[in-house]
């Protein structure tokens, strides 16, 4: 069993590499990819950790893109280009290859995306929550996303968003934070397309995260088999090797439809769990929020000979 999606406190995970190493050994996993948001400043202590347990460490990092051929719609006319979250592994962690010159951009986006959100939530009643509370709550200052402000908004405005449970942290997503929220703030200003030129001839392996999430919100089997082939089927076409089939956020029902859809599409069904720690308190490392995922160690092969 392997993990090929998990994040740390160098972004918006709760676990440092070394705690997060650590629950990874203990769970034996055979291999596990640490996929902060737009950054590899995990990697190092990362690395050392899971060569202390023997542990295999798959470079990666999840980027936020742009994909304008599945545009999203703000009302019935107005399509917009559709941020998309995509995994790279086996990626140049020299500072100055372009695509570490391309995750610096992005990074920039985020904190201008940041000031932003502050001031469209405070502009909505959320006078008591400034960055600063918000950046106290992560670790690392490039690593400040959405769930370092929902954790703000849950302390701070209670009466506005109620008690921190899990069911109240989605509704914070849906109401305030998410892109049908009404704080909602587009991070990525950066395509799926330039971020793949920059990538060309490095060996780096992309693969679609939580593809429902970002395509297909409604994860009914009937939209999954009416639009994810021709998804796929553009996805590959643009130099996408595979998609994360096994995700942890949905039943074995759909991993398995979405496995076979992937195959179809000649793409590599990737998986992990995109655990999160105290972040995501409903999701567990390797399997997943229902306790069930279980993605094959043989799909690290596939990706390794995609290099
Ligand atoms: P950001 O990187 O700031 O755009 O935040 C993205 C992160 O917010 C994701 O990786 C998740 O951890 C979290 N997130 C996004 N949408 C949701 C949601 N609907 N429910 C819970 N967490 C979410
Ligand atoms: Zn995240
Ligand atoms: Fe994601
Ligand atoms: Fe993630």
């Amino acid at each position: 069993m392997i993990d090929l999606h998990t994040h740390s406190n160098f972004s918006d995970g709760s676990d440092s590499p070394s705690e997060l190493a650590a629950k990874a050994h203990q769970l034996d996993l055979h291999a596990i990819a640490l996929t902060d948001h737009d950054t590899t400043a995990s990697h190092d202590e990362m690395a050392e950790a899971c060569a202390s347990y023997d542990l295999e460490l798959v470079p990666g990092v999840e980027i936020s893109l742009l994909d304008a051929a599945f545009p999203r719609y703000l009302d019935d006319t107005t399509p917009v280009a559709r941020g998309v979250h995509v995994l790279a592994y086996f990626l140049p962690l020299d500072v100055q290859h372009p695509v570490q010159v391309q995750l610096a951009r992005l990074r920039q986006d985020r904190a201008e995306r940041n000031v932003r959100l502050v001031a469209r939530l405070r502009d909505a009643g959320f006078d008591r929550l400034t960055l600063d509370a918000v950046t106290s709550r992560a670790a690392n200052v490039e690593g400040v996303g959405r769930p370092h402000f929902a954790a703000a908004m849950f302390e701070l405005h209670p009466e506005i968003v109620g008690e921190r449970t899990p069911a109240t942290w989605s509704h914070v997503f849906a109401d305030w934070l998410g892109a049908s929220g009404r704080a909602y703030v587009p991070k990525t200003t950066l395509t799926l397309e330039s971020f793949l030129d920059a990538a060309k001839g490095s060996g780096t392996v992309f693969s679609i995260a939580h593809p429902l999430l970002n395509y297909l919100p409604d994860y009914s089997v009937t939209s999954i088999h009416e639009q994810m082939p021709a998804i796929l089927a553009s996805l590959r076409a643009r130099g996408v090797a595979g998609v994360e089939a096994y995700y942890g956020g949905t039943t074995e029902t759909t991993r398995a439809l979405m496995v076979k859809l992937t195959r179809d599409a000649g793409l590599i069904p990737t998986g992990g769990s995109d655990y999160h720690g105290l972040f995501k308190e409903d999701v567990s490392l390797g399997v997943g929020h229902s306790g069930d995922l279980r993605v094959p160690d043989e799909i690290l092969d596939e990706l390794r000979a995609a290099r």
